[in-house]
């Protein structure tokens, strides 16, 4: 068990206050943040001349990143990704809590069972915090509220084909059933939004060809899907997230059911808001993810709506895209087919744990977008969304100390030996990025990837050492 830290205070001229950016010092006792005191507060009490206190300067102090959607693969795929690694690469990148989806492990996370098999896997390879899925397949009703009692922080369900036979996708009366367990529980329902229509399609001409890969996922697959979570989040108001939402086609049906009061949210990914389809090179499958990344004008408007916080005319109070997850969702290079750039045959998944921070950053920088906005959407809304936001998320007192120390000036290339993840290969390597991130704190533990692991369980019962 690692030993309490000692009470130390940070200073920065720009800490990530709830209600804005202010220069400020935050008091850390043990896990958690026990005082902020903003400089125009007027004097540090005296009582405090004893702590050791920091002068961070103009390093921004960000709450730590909450990355809501990590394929972390472990166990059974452990060659793919694993917790030592992909948490070693989330505190690099400012992360103290991830949250692992119940696949591409072996087993799924679709019962208690696998649940402890995970958490047995996980244990003592954390160097960030690290939160379960469950997963809803056919056939496993009866293991979704076992699942939430045993602390799922989320139950993840597939609309579409997943790509592993193990976890197949849950029909509409599935759906149904879960919403109402998830209803009384108040535990959100993590949707993969693409329903497959009858429309059949066109065969590959060419298996390198992005632009048939990219036509072979249409955005009506996101609209269809979206159309029907809306339809059964009304029917049964539990609270449904979509991930990935990558087709901006789909905002209008967002704004709508958000208007309508229902509790509905949105994820979007670092990887739609900073490529667009036409700068994909046929035959470069390190691109290729599910649904896939669209044009250059949809990209525009994502990033419209992950900026804006109050849109206009507006009945809800805040934005059409909730939060910002990774899906980072790496395998071996070899699965990648980069020697053919088969699109068609290549595993679907793009691995960013590491980088959100800075890819973000970059996208939205130029739009003049604020900081508090930035950890809104990486940090508050997340810890929201997974209801820890009384223990993370924000810089508040009685919080838990979870800290991300950045320049965000600074600019830097992305190469291979500077990420932590088991297979560096990303279709960021040679991208130039700003924002670098300096140090991160996990309840009040320095966390680096040279230190030693201090990440926990955390669980919706609470976290577990
Ligand atoms: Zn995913």
């Amino acid at each position: 068990m690692p030993s309490p830290s000692p009470r130390f205070a940070l200073r920065s001229r720009r800490v990530c206050l709830p209600d804005g950016v202010a220069a400020a010092t935050l008091l850390i006792n043990g896990e958690r943040i026990e005082a902020v005191v903003p400089d125009d507060s007027g004097q540090w009490p005296n009582s405090l001349d004893d702590v050791p206190c920091e002068d961070l300067g103009d390093l921004v102090i960000s709450p730590g990143l909450i990355d809501a959607h990590v394929h972390v693969n472990e166990p059974g795929r452990t060659d793919w990704e694993g917790f030592e690694s992909a948490t070693k690469a989330a505190v690099a990148g400012g992360v103290s809590l991830i949250v692992d989806m119940p696949l591409n492990s072996h087993p799924v996370t679709t019962s208690v069972r696998a649940l402890a098999v995970k958490r047995a896997a996980a244990r003592g390879k954390c160097w960030c915090d690290v939160g379960f899925y469950g997963g809803l397949v056919p056939g496993n009703a009866d293991e979704i509220e076992p699942l939430i009692e045993a602390g799922v922080l989320g139950i993840k369900a597939f609309l579409c084909d997943s790509g592993l036979d193990e976890f197949l996708p849950a029909t509409e009366s599935d759906l149904r059933v879960a919403l109402r367990i998830l209803h009384k529980h108040g535990v959100p329902l993590l949707a993969h939004a693409e329903l497959v229509d009858d429309v059949s399609p066109a065969a590959y001409s060419d298996e390198r060809s992005y632009a048939e890969y990219a036509a072979s996922r249409p955005d009506r697959w996101e609209l269809s899907a979206i159309q029907m979570l809306i339809r059964l989040c009304a029917a049964c108001p539990a609270p449904v997230h979509i991930v990935h939402l990558s087709s901006a086609a789909a905002l209008p049906l967002i704004r709508e059911a958000k208007e309508r009061g229902l509790p509905l949210t949105v994820e979007t990914c670092p990887h739609y808001l900073f490529f667009s389809a036409e700068e994909v090179s046929d035959g470069d499958t390190r691109f290729k993810c599910a649904p896939p990344i669209r044009s250059g004008a949809n990209r525009a408007e994502l990033l419209t709506a992950v900026a804006n916080t109050s849109p206009h005319a507006s009945s809800f109070n805040g934005s059409l895209i909730d939060t910002i997850g990774s899906d980072h969702s790496p395998c071996p290079p070899a699965l990648k087919r980069l020697s053919d750039g088969s699109f068609m045959r290549a595993w679907g998944g793009i691995a960013s744990l590491q980088l959100t921070l800075p890819v973000v950053w970059s996208c939205l920088r130029p739009s003049g977008v604020a900081l508090s906005r930035l950890a809104e959407l990486l940090s508050h809304r997340p810890a929201q969304l997974l209801g820890l936001h009384d223990r993370k998320g924000s810089l508040r007192p009685g919080l838990d100390a979870d800290l991300c120390i950045w320049d965000p000036n600074e600019e830097w290339t992305v190469r291979p030996e500077n990420l932590h993840m088991r297979h560096p290969l990303t279709p960021y390597e040679g991208r130039t990025l700003a924002g670098a991130v300096k140090r991160t704190y996990a309840r009040g533990e320095l966390a680096s990837p040279e230190r030693a692991p201090c990440g926990v369980a955390v669980l919706r019962t609470g976290i577990v050492r």
